[in-house]
C-alpha cells in the first residue's frame, strides 16, 4: 500500500516539475489568434510535438474538443463543420471523412486529455509556427478569400477567413484612403491589387502586413471621402465590408459649429448608448467628420475606438449598463499629444457591430442577433403534474425544483435575444414521448432536460451531463465544464445513457441532472434560490457556449 502511494506521489512531482533539459518543459505556451490560452495543465513535448490539455485549448479558433469516454476517442469541431476525431493512444485520425496520420498519439494524463495540438489546428484550417526558442505554439486564423463587387453604388468586401478574426478599421485623409487590418490573421491569399474605380474606391491593395503577431492589411485608395460599414459574421467567420460615398448630409447629425479649419483639434462632445432589446447603438457626437480607427479585442470582448486629432470636452465618461450583450461604455481623452479619443465598449461577448458615420456623428450598432441566430432552444423540465420525480429526504420534490432552474435557464437565455421553447412552464403533466415530440414539432435545433438525481445511497453527490448522439457531445461538454466550476457541486462528468427524450430527437440534446436531491446536504442546496441561481447560469453558459460555436442548421 505505502509503495503504491509512494509511486503515485513520485509520479506527479515528475509531472508537476519535470527535470529540465528534457525538452518536456514548463512554459510551453500556445498563443492562438493573440490569445495566451490558459493551459488547464502544462503542455510537454512528445516526438517533436506540443502535446496540449484540450480543455479551452480550441475555442479562441472558434473550435470546442470533446472527450467521448465511452470510447476514448475525442472529437474537435468548428462553425464551419470541420470535425477531426482521433483517439487515445491511437495515431490515426480522421479530419472530416479523410483518413490521416499524427505524428504522437493522444494521451491521458492525470484525467486529462492531451492532443498534438498544431497538427489539429492546422487540421481546422489555421496557420500554425512552432517557435523553438519561444517554447510557443502561434495559430492564427488564415485569410482564405477576398471578393469584391459593387452593386448600387456600394463596394462589397467579402472576406472569408477559417476562423475568428479581428478588424482594425481606419479612416485616413490626405490622401483619403481606408485602411482595414485583421489582426492575428495571415494571408492564405496572395498580396494583390484590384482595381475598383467605383463608390468612391480608386483600388484596394491587400497584403500580408506584419508578421508575428499576423496582421493582414487591405488598403482603400479613395477617390472621394466614403462611409464604412463593417459587419463580422462569427458563425461564418466572413468579414463584410461596405464602403460607399459619403453622402453630403445624411439624417440629423448635430450642427458642425465653427471649427476653424487647418486648427487640427476637433471636439468629442460626448458618448451615449441606445439600448434597443438585445441590441444597442453607441452614438459618438464632434464637432465634424471624425479620423477613426475601430478595433476589437478579445478577453474580455471590447471594441476600442480611436478617434484621431480629437479633445474629448467631457474629459471622461463613464456609463454601465444592466443590459444583455453591453457592459459598459467608457471614453476619455487616451493622449493629449495628439490628441486622440478612446472610447471603449465592454461587451459580454463577441458581437456584430455596424460602424458609419455621418456628418459629426459616428454609429456603431451592437448586433446581438449573432450568437444564437437562427437557434430554438426546447428547455425541458423534468417531470410535472402527476409526476413530482424523485422525492427528497427533507421532501423537496424534483419536479418543482428543475421548473424553477430551468425557468431561470429561459430568462437567461431570452435576454440575449436567443429563442427558447418551454416544454412545460407549470405543474403540469407531458408525457414522457411527448416532450422530444414537442420540441421537434416547434423547430428546435437544440434540447436540454433539466432534473435533480437520485440514488439509494444518500451520500452519493455532484452534478452530471448525458448524451447519446455524437452530435450531443460537445453540449453535453460545455454544460457539464459549466456547471464543473459551481462551488461545492463535484462534477461526475459526462455520460451516455438512451434516455427516451435523448433517442431520435435529431438535434443536439442533453439530460442535466444538477445534483443529488436525495443527498440531505444537496436537497438543502437545491432548495436555496441563490444555489438555484448558479446552476440555472451554468446551464445557460453552457448553451451559450455552445450557440456561438456551433451555427444553426439552415432553415429548410
Ligand atoms: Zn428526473
Amino acid at each position: 500500500m505505502k509503495f503504491v502511494a509512494a509511486a503515485i506521489l513520485s509520479a506527479l512531482v515528475v509531472w508537476a516539475s519535470p527535470a529540465p533539459g528534457l525538452g518536456q518543459s514548463a512554459g510551453i505556451k500556445v498563443i492562438v489568434n493573440g490569445v495566451d490560452v490558459p493551459l488547464t495543465a502544462p503542455a510537454v513535448m512528445a516526438n517533436g510535438q506540443v502535446m496540449a490539455p484540450i480543455s479551452g485549448l480550441f475555442e479562441p479558433m472558434g473550435a470546442i474538443a470533446a472527450f467521448y469516454e465511452v470510447d476514448r476517442s475525442i472529437v474537435v469541431t468548428n462553425r464551419l463543420r470541420a470535425t477531426v476525431r482521433m483517439r487515445v493512444g491511437e495515431t490515426a485520425f480522421q479530419v472530416n471523412t479523410q483518413s490521416r496520420v499524427l505524428p504522437a498519439a493522444p494521451q491521458l494524463l492525470n484525467g486529462q486529455v492531451f492532443v498534438p495540438a498544431q497538427v489539429i489546428f492546422s487540421a481546422l484550417g489555421a496557420w500554425t509556427k512552432f517557435e523553438e526558442a519561444e517554447r510557443t505554439l502561434f495559430v492564427s486564423s488564415q485569410i482564405t478569400g477576398v471578393a469584391a463587387q459593387v452593386r448600387d453604388g456600394i463596394l462589397q468586401v467579402k472576406v472569408s477567413t477559417t476562423g475568428p478574426v479581428q478588424t482594425e478599421t481606419r479612416v485616413l485623409s490626405n490622401p483619403d484612403r481606408l485602411v482595414v487590418d485583421f489582426l492575428h490573421a495571415a494571408l492564405r491569399t496572395q498580396a494583390r491589387e484590384l482595381s475598383v474605380q467605383d463608390a468612391g474606391v480608386q483600388r484596394i491593395r491587400t497584403a500580408q502586413f506584419q508578421i508575428k503577431p499576423y496582421i493582414s492589411r487591405m488598403v482603400f485608395d479613395l477617390l472621394a471621402p466614403v462611409e464604412i460599414r463593417v459587419t463580422s459574421d462569427s458563425a461564418t467567420y466572413l468579414v463584410t465590408l461596405e464602403i460607399a460615398p459619403k453622402l453630403a448630409a445624411s439624417g440629423s447629425p448635430p450642427p458642425a459649429p465653427d471649427t476653424p479649419a487647418g486648427s487640427g483639434a476637433l471636439k468629442v462632445m460626448g458618448v451615449t448608448f441606445e439600448p434597443n432589446g438585445p441590441a444597442g447603438r453607441v452614438v459618438i457626437d464632434a464637432t465634424g467628420g471624425m479620423e477613426y480607427k475601430i478595433r476589437e479585442f478579445v478577453f474580455p470582448d471590447r471594441l476600442a475606438i480611436d478617434i484621431a486629432r480629437a479633445v474629448f470636452i467631457p474629459v471622461k465618461q463613464e456609463l454601465a449598463f444592466e443590459h444583455p450583450s453591453v457592459l459598459t461604455v467608457r471614453a476619455a481623452q487616451f493622449t493629449a499629444r495628439p490628441p486622440v479619443t478612446r472610447i471603449v465598449v465592454t461587451l459580454k461577448r463577441k458581437m456584430n457591430f455596424v460602424i458609419s458615420q455621418s456628418g459629426g456623428r459616428l454609429l456603431i450598432d451592437i448586433n446581438a442577433q449573432m450568437v444564437g441566430r437562427g437557434h430554438l432552444v426546447a428547455i425541458d423540465p423534468g417531470h410535472g403534474g402527476r409526476d413530482p420525480g424523485a422525492i427528497g429526504p427533507g421532501g423537496l420534490r424534483e419536479s418543482d425544483i428543475v421548473l424553477d432552474i430551468a425557468l431561470q435557464v429561459r430568462d437567461l437565455l431570452r435576454q440575449d435575444g436567443i429563442r427558447v421553447m418551454m416544454i412545460r412552464e407549470t405543474d403540469a403533466t407531458v408525457e414522457l414521448l411527448d416532450r422530444p415530440r414537442l420540441a421537434r414539432e416547434a423547430g428546435a435545433t437544440i434540447y436540454a432536460s433539466i432534473h435533480a438525481n437520485a440514488n439509494g445511497r444518500a451520500t452519493v453527490n455532484g452534478s452530471e451531463t448525458y448524451y447519446l448522439t455524437p452530435q450531443s457531445l460537445a453540449l453535453a461538454q460545455m454544460i457539464q465544464d459549466e456547471l464543473g466550476v459551481v462551488l461545492g457541486l463535484p462534477s461526475r462528468g459526462i455520460k451516455t445513457a438512451s434516455f427516451l427524450v435523448l433517442r431520435d430527437t435529431g438535434i443536439p440534446s442533453v439530460l442535466v441532472e444538477t445534483a443529488f436531491i436525495s443527498n440531505a446536504v444537496e436537497e438543502a442546496r437545491l432548495s436555496d434560490i441563490g444555489f438555484r441561481q448558479r446552476l440555472s447560469r451554468a446551464i445557460h453558459r453552457g448553451i451559450t457556449r455552445f450557440l456561438a460555436i456551433y451555427p444553426a442548421p439552415a432553415a429548410p
